[in-house]
């Protein structure tokens, strides 16, 4: 055969024959497995919008019929507000409100979600027509450095507590604070409360979440922890440093720990080129197209530097690849027992090509699948690692 038809041979082979074996054989073993997802801002979309995460949405990442096509079993849904109050009544009661909304959307659709605060509820529940709903109070400025409003939140139902979002509280310290990107710090890692929480946490069966803190209240938190810890949404820092992806001496601590890092899917977490964009834009980028303009015609500048750093930023988009890239970086690391998804999606402005949103979970086992990982190994990056977590805090 001549080489230009024994090529075309083995594309045929490859576009007709294999890619379709290997697409039906992840999304067989993906649909097989349970999945776990420990962070998803939807929640926030419903209670501040009025969106019902029951009924098909056009908008957002997520719904009832999308989580079921991505294979979701267990989503844990942020409860947030962020650093300032979105009500008069501050923090604690915009926690309860976002509560208050996914026990309003499991009585309207009991037959698409159910509740679970504890391993056994969670894999009692999971594997059926329904999406089990744990909840992670994403900082801990909404206990208000109050023990009873956290005794009340874990009361309600909170299985993780991230013990700071970007804001740091007054007894731990953020990576955005600690890396210098934001408020000034007095102190670094956590004080005498701060330890308080954290064995309170654990008291209660509420796991520590260590995403979005800095590293000396990670280190902190990791001496006084009784239980394997996990990082609910972040990434690798030594594949792209940005303040909040995780450092290989911090992976290497969490091993030890016995926790688990759930990958972050947001391209500014996942790619330098997308970083370097995202500064360009908002530097050098953003001056050019002002400069462009006569002073007096800035909203035309504005509108027109937004519109080329929206697609400058579309076009750096990583891909599906890029993100599993982070996930082997773990592996032969700390070994395959300490990695999971944390995806983050409504939390993010931009999604990675080929995981547009929740349904898109099975091209990540399909990846998995092609780059060589064991059966039983899946299956612990998609779900098993988490449940092992949630298991030894909360059985
Ligand atoms: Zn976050």
């Amino acid at each position: 055969m001549p080489a230009t038809r024994s090529l075309s041979f083995l594309l045929a082979l490859l576009v007709f024959t294999i890619i379709p074996v290997l697409a039906q054989k992840g999304k067989g073993l993906h649909h097989r497995s349970l999945l776990v997802d420990t962070h998803n801002d939807c929640l926030s979309a419903q209670t501040l919008e009025g969106r019902d995460l029951g009924e098909h949405l056009s908008t957002g990442h997520s719904d009832y019929y999308r989580f079921k096509k991505g294979g979701v079993d267990l989503q844990f849904f942020s409860v947030f507000t962020g650093e300032t109050a979105r009500t008069p009544l501050g923090f604690y009661q915009d926690a309860l409100n976002e509560i208050d909304s996914l026990n309003r959307l499991i009585l309207r659709h009991p037959d698409k979600f159910g509740f679970a605060t504890s391993y056994r509820e969670a894999i009692k529940r999971a594997h059926r027509k329904r999406v089990v709903a744990m909840i992670g109070v994403e900082g801990g400025h909404m206990i208000e450095s109050d023990i009873q409003k956290l005794d009340s939140l874990s009361a309600r139902g909170m299985r993780y507590l991230t013990l700071t979002w970007n804001n740091s509280t007054e007894w731990a310290s953020s990576a955005r604070d600690e890396s210098g990107a934001g408020m000034v710090l007095s102190q670094k890692g956590l004080n005498a409360f701060g330890k308080q929480v954290v064995q309170r946490l654990n008291q209660l069966g509420v796991m520590v979440d260590l995403s979005h803190v800095g590293e000396q209240t990670f280190y902190d938190a990791l001496s006084i922890t009784q239980k394997p810890v996990l990082l609910t949404h972040s990434s690798v820092w030594s594949i792209c440093p940005v303040f909040r992806n995780v450092k290989d001496e911090q992976l290497i601590a969490l091993k030890k720990n016995g926790g688990v890092v759930c990958v972050n899917f947001y391209p500014a977490f996942i790619s330098k080129d997308f970083v370097a964009q995202q500064r360009y834009w908002n530097g050098p980028g953003k001056d050019s197209v002002f400069a462009l303009y006569k002073l007096s015609d800035t909203n035309s500048a504005k509108q027109d530097w937004q519109k080329s750093m929206a697609t400058a930023l579309d076009n750096a988009r990583p891909g599906l690849a890029e993100v599993v890239d982070h996930i082997d970086h773990i592996v032969k690391l700390i070994g395959v027992d300490h990695v999971g998804i944390g995806a983050d999606f409504d939390g993010i402005g931009f999604v990675p090509r080929g995981l547009e949103d929740v349904s898109t979970y099975p091209r990540l086992t399909e990846e998995l699948i092609r780059r060589g990982y064991h059966k039983k190994d899946i299956k612990k990056i998609l779900g098993k690692n988490v449940l092992r977590v949630i298991k030894a805090n909360c059985p």
